[in-house]
């Protein structure tokens, strides 16, 4: 179902308040901001809305203050990159809501921008408090949502907020609707999904709703080696999760009654100790020795599983293929990378915090047709879940 998005809306000369995700990473112990893409992303909405004559304010969440003002977690330097990236002033004040804000709203003109402060200092934020909401909702004609990675949260900038006035998808919430929902309703087929990551049980609700829906289930990653003893291998010192066998054991019999070809590691890379510069080789899954352990598909599962996703005509990957932020043991991710970005023929869709920084550090994400910049929010809505920021947005009519 498609959602109304800015494009739905009579937007020229009203107020708009616009939910954002400038929960960008920084520097470690500093305001540097390392990666500015959540803002970038932005930017088409905010240019729709200044060019039809909306005024904007603009709010997000940054970081975890718990309700409490956290100097260090002040707009400020977020203020700053948006104006440059903008490349014209905006105002940025100090509170959410208040008698302050109001009178800066009240002074903006069409086309201006006034930046919101960090919305979680406000207890009342995470608890999706309706009379926060509401006092938000007073400071505009109609909400956007355009922050998709805050969109599995009940909050109240994201839930509450949906009651109080008329709301819309943002331009960047409309592509990973569309993109990510490609994946799940009606996807061309051959559908391929490829899973990987640490743990099998951060991915068990993606697993199973995957599972119903795919043609091909690529497993890489921490969590072939649960599988690989649900099938009673051997997997040296390798991390198994002893309580997810049991889920494993049940996707690999759903894989097999949906007639879903299911692939596994055929060979490994394996290391005697978890570092980056432990003796390693490349093994046949069968042949793990004791004190081994399992940190990357090796080459010929790599060669597999690329033969196998070209035939494919969507493919959505989640979770590395192995330890990828050591150089030794990154191939794996690197080939399944270079599979996707090389495939004109195919939709390539890419979600997770890790994959997508995966994706970015081997410079193609540009080559995919979307990345995600929802971490957890991509998971969730992979798991086939209602999303709290999401399910409140009114479906355009007639759909
Ligand atoms: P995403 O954030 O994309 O959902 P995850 O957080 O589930 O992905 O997984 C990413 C992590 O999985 C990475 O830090 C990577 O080092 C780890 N990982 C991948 N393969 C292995 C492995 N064989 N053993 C241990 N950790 C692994
Ligand atoms: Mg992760």
């Amino acid at each position: 179902m498609k959602k109304k998005t800015v494009r739905d809306a009579q937007v020229s000369g009203k107020r708009v308040l616009l939910r954002v995700d400038f929960n960008v990473p920084f520097v470690p112990k500093t305001t540097v901001i390392a990666d500015d893409t959540r803002i970038q992303a932005v930017l088409p909405t905010i240019r729709y809305l200044k060019k039809r004559g909306a005024s904007l304010v603009v709010c997000s969440h940054l970081g975890r203050p718990n309700g409490k003002v956290v100097k260090d977690m002040r707009l400020d330097s977020v203020a700053h990159r948006f104006e440059a990236l903008l490349g014209e002033p905006i105002v940025h004040v100090r509170e959410c809501i208040g008698p302050a804000v109001q009178q800066a709203v009240k002074e903006l003109g069409p086309g201006e921008v006034l930046l919101l402060e960090n919305l979680r200092f406000y207890p009342e934020e995470e608890k999706n408090d309706p009379e926060f909401a509401k006092a938000l909702a007073s400071l505009a004609d109609i909400y956007v949502n355009d922050a998709f990675g805050a969109s599995h949260r009940a909050h109240a900038s994201i839930n509450a907020i949906t009651r109080f006035l008329p709301a819309y998808a943002g331009l960047q919430m409309e592509k990973e609707l569309k993109m990510l929902g490609a994946t799940l309703e009606n996807p061309a087929r051959p559908l391929g999904a490829i899973m990987g990551g640490a743990k099998i049980s951060d991915k068990i609700n993606v697993l199973h709703n995957l599972v119903q829906r795919v043609d091909r289930l690529f497993i890489g990653g921490g969590m072939a080696a649960t599988f690989f003893k649900a099938q009673g291998l051997q997997v040296g010192s390798s991390l198994v999760e002893e309580e997810s066998i049991g889920v494993a054991q049940d996707i690999l019999k759903k894989a097999q009654s949906n007639s879903v070809k299911l692939f596994l590691p055929e060979d490994v890379v394996i290391s005697k100790t978890f570092a980056g510069d432990a003796p390693h080789k490349d093994m046949d899954v069968a042949r793990v020795p004791p004190g081994w352990m399992i940190m990357d598909i090796g080459p010929e599962t790599a060669r597999l599983f690329a033969r196998e996703m070209r035939e494919c005509r969507t493919l959505v990957w989640n979770g590395p293929m192995g330890v990828f932020e050591w150089e030794v043991f990154s191939q794996g991710t690197r080939a399944i990378a270079e599979t996707m970005a090389d495939m004109n023929n195919a939709i390539t869709v890419v979600g997770g915090g890790s994959t997508a920084e995966a994706v970015e550090e081997l410079g193609l994400t540009n080559a995919m047709n979307h990345v995600s910049m929802g971490g957890g929010a991509s998971l969730e809505f992979l798991e086939g879940r209602d999303l709290p920021g999401i399910s409140t947005l009114p479906d355009k009519d007639g759909d």
